[in-house]
């Protein structure tokens, strides 16, 4: 058996070939036979390359249903994925192709004058350009290559084991690092997906995401792609275009600003989310109050769920049972979630500990950086996720934070999230992030960066707070200063970055 997840997906396309697998917000659509077809003569051209086993192909491009030819194309081609955030400029690129070494490199025309020099110092020697056909134009040198490729390919045959991407994390806590996924983690976390959401025949997935993150990619499109579902393709995420398309959907994946950006809507209701089935979140933790205001609105519960760019989805709040605003669900099946103390041991329940994973999902270790991977396994293979949380009795998992950003003030343990969960239900108050300081005194002082509800004036203040906290936590966990901004510095997957709050008030 092929192992090549080109080949699990094409077995679940649907008998009808002409049934649409993508369609545009401006209405262009491609069948499963059109997608099928032009994969295979990209796949073609990659394959007369004759590159080695391994050789990557670093693709920063736009967008589009081209771009996911040019996915699958390489995964046919048996070639290694590497997608690059579309806001990536030079000083960024440089880095990332010269740390990946790539054999092929697809970029945007709008930006080959300056991707080509850096793709020849990093020693690539096949450079493309790609975009979105436009009025039935080409702008770019990869489709017009592949044009005289023939249109059947027979997928390279590939082990389980073998890389199918590699995938940079979204450097939330430092600089990104490559994370090598193989077929067998991809189409084994997507199979169990689809089970877990119970995708349905014909569930129509608008997809709002970029393609070059975890979610976008290897959740939303793998899922639909490996349940032969359609997609409504969005260049983008607009919330107006979100609510003009839902009507047409059946399930929608967003990050949780995406959530609270479709609360502001007007036209976002009941009626707009009638042929709704999933609303899924993930990627950064949901406000309990986006989940309960989303209720109250749209009459969807939101699941949310938990991953990583190393390991793919690991929990989920259940399809059938309690949907709990604010854990984010038990461990999928065949995925090992255990709790450590600081001791090493397995917590308790309800203790807090570092969250560590095992299952045919979690990656095979950071591109290059042999020492890291090796410290973040343990001896008997758990992988360290750096996220902090614990179990519940009920074995939900409730996230409190990441390791990073654990507060340890005059010897005490901080868990950033109780403490926002406290701030965040003062009145006036939208949302707040929690950061430890360097201090002469505890080592580390605790610190709230909280944006107010418009309108909320000068009644909140940050006597005020101190004085409220005061009365619900204990003394050392109360921030000894707060400060107010107008929004939180987020990247593009909507987390905060608590690195750059960090030194912004230190
Ligand atoms: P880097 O590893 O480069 O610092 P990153 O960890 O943000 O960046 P990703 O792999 O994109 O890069 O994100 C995974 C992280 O996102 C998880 O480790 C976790 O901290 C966070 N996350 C994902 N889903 C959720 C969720 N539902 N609730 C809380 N946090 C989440
Ligand atoms: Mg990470």
């Amino acid at each position: 058996m092929n192992a090549n997840l080109y080949d699990i997906f094409a077995a679940r396309f649907p008998q009808d070939r002409t049934a649409c697998c993508i369609e545009t917000g401006c209405g262009r659509r491609y069948s499963w036979d059109e997608m099928d077809r032009a994969s295979a003569r990209i796949a073609s051209l990659l394959a007369s390359l004759d590159l080695p086993h391994g050789a990557r192909v670093a693709v920063q491009v736009d967008k589009s249903p081209e771009a996911v030819m040019l996915y699958l194309a390489t995964l046919r081609a048996g070639l290694v994925y590497l997608p690059l955030n579309t806001a990536y400029r030079a000083a960024e690129i440089e880095y990332f192709l010269n740390d990946a070494q790539p054999s092929v490199v697809v970029c945007s025309p709008a930006n080959a004058d300056w991707v080509q020099p850096l793709a020849d110092s990093a020693g690539t020697r096949h450079v493309y350009t790609l975009d979105e056909l436009c009025g039935g134009v080409n702008r770019g040198t990869l489709l017009d290559q592949a044009a005289s490729h023939a249109d059947r390919f027979d997928t390279v045959q590939r082990q389980a084991d073998d890389l199918a991407a590699i995938l940079y994390t979204s450097g939330t806590t430092g600089r990104s690092k490559g994370a090598m996924l193989s077929h067998g983690n991809l189409s084994s976390n997507a199979l169990v997906l689809r089970d877990y959401w119970q995708w349905q025949p014909d569930d129509v997935l608008l997809h709002a995401l970029p393609l070059f993150h975890i979610h976008g990619l290897f959740v939303a499109c793998n899922g639909a792609l490996i349940n032969g579902s359609k997609m409504i393709f969005l260049s983008r995420f607009d919330s107006a275009e979100v609510v003009r398309q839902l009507p047409q959907a059946t399930v929608f994946m967003g990050v949780p600003t995406y959530y609270t950006r479709l609360l502001d809507e007007p036209g976002f209701d009941r009626a707009a989310c009638a042929r709704m089935r999933l609303f899924i979140s993930g990627s950064a933790p949901l406000l309990p109050a986006t989940f309960t205001a989303f209720r109250e609105r749209s009459g969807h519960t939101i699941l949310e769920r938990y991953g990583m760019s190393e390991t793919a989805m690991l929990t989920s709040n259940p399809y059938d049972g309690m949907r709990l605003p604010g854990s984010v669900g038990k461990p999928l099946p065949g995925v090992a979630i255990r709790t450590a103390n600081a001791e090493g041991h397995a917590c308790a329940v309800d203790e807090i500990g570092g969250i560590e994973v095992r299952g045919p999902n979690v990656f095979k270790g950071y591109w290059r950086m042999p020492e890291k991977t090796a410290e973040e396994f343990t001896a008997d293979g758990y992988f360290r996720t750096g996220d902090v949380g614990r179990f519940d009795a009920n074995g939900y998992l409730w996230i409190v934070g990441r390791s990073k950003d654990l507060i340890i003030s005059g010897g005490y343990n901080v868990y950033p999230k109780e403490v926002e969960a406290v701030i965040d239900d003062v009145d006036g108050v939208l949302e707040s992030a929690v950061i430890g300081v360097p201090h002469a005194d505890f080592g580390e002082a605790v610190v709230a960066v909280v944006v107010l509800e418009p309108g909320a004036g000068a009644a909140v203040g940050e006597a005020g707070i101190i004085a409220g906290l005061k009365e619900k936590i204990a003394n050392f966990k109360v921030p000894k200063r707060v400060h107010f901004v107008d929004e939180l510095p987020r990247n593009t997957m909507g987390k905060v970055q608590k690195n750059v709050l960090r030194s912004r008030f230190a």
